[in-house]
């Protein structure tokens, strides 16, 4: 579906369905509330009831967010999550594509499966099939760039607010890990000139995100790098592991280990690091490569995730040094690509 055909739907969706919910993927993300906030406004204005539901709690640094008060976190709520969704006539899905991302909320989505499902996501591998529309492009910053070019076809001068631009900067500026990585063309920026203004300050909604540390979470990223990074110089690639106990002594608050594994990848010769944390009995792995080495495949084929060319995720249910030891195991398939 092109991006005129997605936009023409979508307008003819929103005059019919008039009660939208808006999901994201669990452990949701700067980009995940970012897009899901600035759809919601939008919608607002557009005279749609509209509700935003995530699976789980957002991590702190994002509490100040316009409209966070807003959100249904379904893990806290399930009941009123439940009764959002049987009310919906329309659901989108928002900064992912495969159900299985809505984590304890999928099995409630399945039972209403006859409600019309909308996308917009930047997410590979989407089964186009389940949605009435979409708009997923692979090559674009984040979810969040997207809604904002939705909004624009509607007109920035009459849609655009402070809070619109604020929650979309925060999920380009997050996605894009302040600029430095999943730039694909120049329409991210000239989007961006578009979103700050005098009363969008750009380094103010950038200070609010990244100087958000407490002295925990600061400890315990020095913590990863003085104690617990290993570096396979062989295979220019890092790992940094932490388990239960690790977390427990750092008090860790959800987000606390974000932007961790983008550290090793500062040394120059690193092109794949990864972050193994151990997490209410589940190994979570969290893949950030340079350059073209793609890390989607990796978490594909051998951690049941998934991703972008240079940031990925994927699960196993084992112990800490299991999880260590499979990752050193398909290391050496992948031996002459880290090598290029
Ligand atoms: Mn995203």
């Amino acid at each position: 579906m092109s991006k005129q055909l997605f936009i023409n739907t979508f307008r003819e969706l929103i005059l019919r369905y008039r009660h939208v919910v808006i999901v994201s993927h669990v452990n949701p993300d700067g980009d995940a509330i970012g897009s899901s906030l600035a759809l919601y406004y939008f919608l607002l204005k557009l005279g749609v009831d509209a509700k935003v539901v995530i699976p789980n709690d957002f991590p702190s640094f994002l509490s100040w967010m316009p409209g966070i008060d807003e959100i249904l976190i379904f893990d806290k709520n399930a009941e009123k999550g439940i009764e959002y969704l049987n009310a919906a006539d329309l659901i989108c899905y928002l900064d992912f594509n495969a159900p299985p991302r809505t984590g304890l909320m999928h099995n409630d989505l399945c039972h209403c499966k006859k409600t019309p499902r909308l996308l917009i996501d930047h997410h590979r591998d989407t089964d186009f099939s389940q949605f009435v529309a979409y708009l997923s492009e692979v090559e674009t910053s984040s979810t969040s760039e997207l809604v904002a070019e939705l909004i624009q076809h509607y007109g920035f001068d009459k849609y655009l607010d402070d809070n619109i631009a604020t929650c979309l900067l925060v999920g380009i500026m997050t996605d894009t890990g302040s600029f430095s990585h999943s730039i694909y063309h120049s329409e991210t920026f000239e989007i961006c000139g578009k979103l700050i203004s005098p009363t969008v300050n750009y380094q103010l909604i950038h200070s609010k995100i990244y100087n958000t540390f407490s002295e925990n979470r600061m400890r315990l990223l020095g913590f990863c790098i003085s104690s617990r990074m290993t570096i396979l110089n062989e295979y220019n690639a890092a790992y940094i592991y932490l388990n239960k106990t690790d977390l427990e002594t750092f008090n860790y608050q959800i987000g606390d280990t974000e932007g961790v594994v983008n550290f090793p990848l500062m040394i120059d010769t690193i092109r794949l690091s990864v972050l193994i944390t151990e997490r209410q009995g589940v190994i979570r792995f969290s893949f950030r490569s340079k350059g073209d080495f793609s890390v989607h495949e990796i978490a594909k084929e051998h951690f049941g995730g998934g991703g972008h060319t240079n940031a990925a995720g994927g699960t196993m249910n084992c112990t800490i040094e299991q999880a260590i030891e499979k990752f050193l195991t398909i290391l050496p398939q992948y031996k002459s690509l880290l090598n290029k």
